[in-house]
C-alpha cells in the first residue's frame, strides 16, 4: 500500500489534487473537511458538535477528529492505499495517525505539501466562496483565522515528517495541470 498525506494551507489545492492522485494511483481519498461538511448537512451528532468550529475557521478538537478519521479508514480497506487530505493538522493527530496505522500494519509513505503564498490563497479562497456555500471561504477574518490555525498548530508537522524523511514540497502555483504533473513526477519517483 502507498499512503500519502497531502499537506498545505487552506486553498492550496489539496482537494483538487487529491482527486487526481486518487484516480491515478487507485487510492481512497479521505478529506476530513468534506467528512465534517457531510455530517453537518446530515445534521448528525458529530456534525452538530463540529459546526461552530467550521463556521469560525477553528480546528475541531482532536478527540472528535481522530475518531472520525479512524472509522473512515477502517470502513474502506479495499484499495492501494489512502490519501489523507486535511489530516493530520496537529502534532497529536500526526502521532495518533502513526500509532493507528501501525496497529493495522500500515504507515505513511510520503507527506506532500503544496506551497502557495498567503496573498494568492486569499484570492483563491474568496473566489471559491463565490461559487460554494462555504461561509469560511467568504469572510477574510475567518480565512485569516484558518491561516493562523495552520501557522500555530499545523506547520510544526513539517519538522515531524522531515525527521522521518517523509516530507516533500511541491510548488503549488501555476495551472492545475502543471501542479498535477509535478505531483505525479514526485509520486512516481517514490513508489
Ligand atoms: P478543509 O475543508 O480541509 O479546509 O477544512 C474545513 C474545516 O474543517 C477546518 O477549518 C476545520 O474547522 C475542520 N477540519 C478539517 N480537518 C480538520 C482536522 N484534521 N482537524 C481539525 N479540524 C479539521
Amino acid at each position: 500500500m502507498f499512503n500519502i498525506v497531502i499537506f498545505g494551507k487552506p486553498g492550496s489545492g489539496k482537494g483538487t489534487q487529491a482527486n487526481f492522485l486518487k484516480e491515478k494511483y487507485n487510492l481512497y481519498h479521505i478529506s476530513t473537511g468534506d467528512l465534517f461538511r457531510k455530517n453537518i448537512s446530515n445534521q448528525t451528532k458529530l456534525g452538530i458538535e463540529a459546526k461552530s468550529y467550521l463556521d469560525n475557521g477553528d480546528l475541531v478538537p482532536d478527540s472528535v477528529t481522530i475518531k472520525m478519521l479512524e472509522n473512515e479508514v477502517l470502513s474502506n480497506k479495499e484499495l492501494n492505499g489512502y490519501i489523507f487530505d486535511g489530516f493530520p493538522r496537529t502534532l497529536n493527530q500526526a502521532e495518533s495517525l502513526d500509532d493507528f496505522l501501525s496497529s493495522i500494519n500500515l504507515k505513511i509513505n510520503a507527506t506532500i505539501a503544496l506551497d502557495v503564498n498567503e496573498d494568492e490563497l486569499i484570492t483563491r479562497l474568496l473566489d471559491r466562496g463565490k461559487t460554494t456555500n462555504r461561509s469560511d471561504d467568504q469572510d477574510i477574518e475567518k480565512i485569516k483565522n484558518r491561516f493562523n490555525e495552520y501557522n500555530t498548530k499545523t506547520s510544526i508537522l513539517i519538522n515531524f515528517y522531515n525527521k522521518q524523511d517523509k516530507f516533500f514540497s511541491v510548488d503549488g502555483k501555476g495551472s492545475v495541470e502543471n501542479i498535477t504533473s509535478r505531483l505525479f513526477g514526485l509520486v512516481d519517483s517514490l513508489i
